[in-house]
């Protein structure tokens, strides 16, 4: 059976190794990735209009006779037109075309056909420019409302359509029903055939808002029973309760006093470890607002309860910097701290994972490497997720699987907003870290051109020599095939050479090895190096707090959230800190993205205008990682089809919790898909 989920795009008529390696840029595709490949618009192109009253400027149906030969006009190299006559009974119009050769074997003289294109009128003359047309017969392109597709190089509209029409044709029989009988009768769904028919060709306006809620509706149904599921785990679970929660002796090690912020929240912490139902909470604070310090105490009350305790970090860079920050203090309580990264070596690794079972380890920092098979806790009751937003859900499950009950912390700086938080972290308590330690002083964001590039220099320059430091971002590493992107490589040895050869310039990004990574953040900390180049490895969590000056080049590339972490990275002691972004187009949405960040430093009003100006699949960065995107759904729009599929998911998994029925197969093959790829 030709299942649609799994059968290669290339086994469509049309698609070979080159056009599947096009469609690929837009994701992984099979047939149903083709087939759920949803148009952004449409076009309605239902309505003939005749030459005789077809208005300049306008978009226009014509169907007309082809009255002269194709004639070929060369311009220069590159640039050759072609002109048609066609009339109809109301007169006549020329069709022009550019740089398609081959359009006299499909436009012949004495045939009708149906074109739609842009009217242009001069004087007496009326032109449909490059109109896409077939012959009247027909109405694939034209007589009927026409999908437009986002598209990437190399594939067009017309290309696509065919695609889909065909993938429809011989697939449309295989199609899986994943949504229960009773429910797409409950809420008058259509079927998948139905609806996949026409959310591209749709017959009308009213068959596509059919399909389109059908779509929709199952989109948030498979979401939130793959979420329900996987939370269903960690849900009110008795865990085990602590009875030592005195935390003076770690506060008085402390060198400062918790905000208020701090305090509320770790009390609710307290509260919950000490309940004897499993914690799963999620601490949200934006950057610098100081999350660590709460990691730390609860790292400190699961020692001092006999316990073990793991916290991972996305990033190799981050997850050394708390074990640096944090096992000094930790260890002068007395609790046995370790770092598991992917670069510690295999004779070392060996150690710690003795250390860990034997329970000699109270407490171990690190990233991914923390969840892989070999590691053993002999009595882990705590797992410290920090941002959260980087790693998949899985992941942070795969950590707390780890123990036998175990209470869950994560920790975020993006501050999600109210409608995603309720799906996403539905059954997660939260609390929110809602002030900044004190003395911190306003970030003053200012977005400059390349002429101010001479004056920001000089900026530099006077910024270090009052002894602050410096952070300049990059969006590429190597040398780019885009023009005018600044990469780290390139940027870095015109500045450590000719622009402040006095000065030590550092350099770190992603594709160096983790040593020199290690050695270029370690020298930046220790102040040997004054000024680090660096690509986006930096955005989460690092903290030098002699940094007070952050250069973003190329700022118009990076999306709102991200500059705000990167901006993040300053502000962090008491000295007035700056952040530079050098902009080098200014569309009216990066003129508007760019005002925002002069204007604000909240986190939470940055990721709103974010949401709005760039919709909830790039809030999530999904753009890089394939997260949290939907298809057809709009989280802003369409709220009560999220709260009546929600209402569904949560029967559904009651009646069947672990979708072991039969009738369930396919929503539970769904949802396992989408689970393995959530990251929130
Ligand atoms: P984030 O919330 O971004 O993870 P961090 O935990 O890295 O922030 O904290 C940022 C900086 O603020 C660190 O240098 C930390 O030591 C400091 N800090 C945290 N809490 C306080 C506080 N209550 N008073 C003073 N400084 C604090
Ligand atoms: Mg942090």
């Amino acid at each position: 059976m030709p299942i649609p989920q799994e059968t290669d795009i290339r086994l469509l008529k049309g698609i070979g190794d080159a056009k599947a390696k096009q469609l690929l840029r837009l994701g992984d595709f099979t047939v149903w990735d083709l087939l759920t490949y949803f148009p952004v618009r449409f076009e309605d192109r239902s309505k003939v209009t005749k030459i005789f009253d077809l208005t300049h400027d306008s978009m226009a149906l014509v169907n007309g006779i082809v009255v002269t030969p194709v004639s070929e006009h060369y311009v220069r190299k590159g640039l050759t037109y072609y002109k048609v006559q066609i009339r109809d009974d109301t007169g006549i119009a020329t069709c022009i075309f550019f740089n398609n050769k081959y359009l006299k074997n499909y436009l012949k003289k004495g045939y009708e056909y149906s074109f739609y294109g842009k009217i242009n009128i001069n004087r007496n003359t009326k032109e449909i420019l490059s109109p896409e047309f077939e012959p009247s017969s027909q109405s694939q392109c034209t007589k009927c409302i026409v999908p437009i597709y986002p598209l990437t190089s190399g594939i067009t509209q017309k290309f696509l359509r065919k695609m889909v029409a065909d993938a429809y044709r011989g697939f449309h029989k295989y199609f899986r029903e994943v949504i229960p009988a009773d429910i797409l009768k409950e809420h008058s769904l259509c079927s998948v055939e139905f609806a996949i028919k026409n959310i591209h060709f749709p017959k009308d306006a009213e068959a596509l808002e059919i399909a389109k809620k059908r779509l929709i509706f199952e989109e948030f149904f498979l979401l939130q029973v793959a979420l329900r599921k996987m939370k269903s785990g960690t849900k009110k679970v008795s865990g085990p309760a602590f009875k030592n929660n005195d935390i003076t002796e770690f506060l008085t090690a402390l060198p400062f006093s918790l905000t208020k912020a701090q305090k509320r929240v770790t009390e609710d912490i307290i509260d919950d470890l000490s309940s004897g139902t499993v914690m799963n909470r999620l601490v949200q604070g934006d950057v610098g607002s100081g999350k660590t310090v709460i990691a730390a105490i609860s790292m400190y009350l699961c020692a001092k309860n006999g316990y073990q305790t793991a916290m991972m970090a996305p990033t190799e860079v981050l997850a050394r910097q708390h074990y640096n920050d944090l096992s000094p203090l930790l260890e002068s309580l007395g609790i046995k701290c370790e770092l598991l990264t992917g670069s510690t070596t295999a004779k070392n690794k060996r150690k710690i994972y003795e250390r860990l079972e034997n329970g000699e380890t109270n407490a171990i920092f690190g990233t991914h490497a923390l969840i892989t098979d070999k590691v053993k806790f002999s009595s882990l009751a705590l797992a410290i997720t920090d941002e959260q937003h980087r790693f998949g859900v899985r992941q942070r499950m795969m950590l707390s699987e780890k123990g036998k009950v175990v209470h869950t912390l994560v920790m975020t700086a993006t501050p999600i907003p109210r409608t995603l938080a309720l799906i996403v972290y539905g059954d997660m308590d939260i609390s929110v870290i809602d002030e900044l330690p004190p003395g911190r002083q306003r970030i003053d964001t200012y977005c400059v051109g390349e002429n101010m590039r001479e004056r920001i220099y000089a900026f530099i320059r006077k910024e270090i020599e009052k002894g602050n430091r410096a952070y300049i971002v990059c969006p590429a590493v190597e040398e780019s095939e885009i023009e005018g992107l600044k990469s780290v490589e390139e940027h870095y040895s015109a500045l450590s050479k000719s622009i402040f050869p006095d000065i030590p310039v550092g350099i770190v990004h992603g594709k160096m090895k983790a040593k020199d990574k290690e050695t270029a953040m370690s020298d930046f900390i220790s102040g040997k190096s004054k000024i680090l180049v660096s690509t986006t490895v930096i955005e989460v969590g690092v903290n030098v707090p002699e940094a007070t000056l952050m250069v973003i080049e190329n700022a118009e590339r990076f999306g709102l959230s991200q500059l705000h972490q990167l901006r993040g990275r300053v502000g962090r002691g008491k000295e007035k800190s700056y952040c530079v972004l050098f902009c080098a187009s200014y569309s009216d949405e990066t003129k508007e993205r760019m005002k925002i960040m002069a204007q604000s430093n909240d986190g939470f009003k940055i990721s709103e205008t974010d949401l709005k100006l760039r919709g909830p699949g790039d809030f999530f960065g999904t753009r890089q990682h394939g997260e949290l995107s939907f298809k057809i759904a709009d989280l802003a729009n369409d709220f009560s089809v999220l709260k009546a599929s929600g209402i569904e998911a949560e029967k559904l998994l009651l009646k069947d919790p672990a979708l072991s029925e039969e009738k369930h197969f396919y929503i539970k093959e769904a949802t396992d898909k989408l689970a393995d790829n959530l990251t929130l």
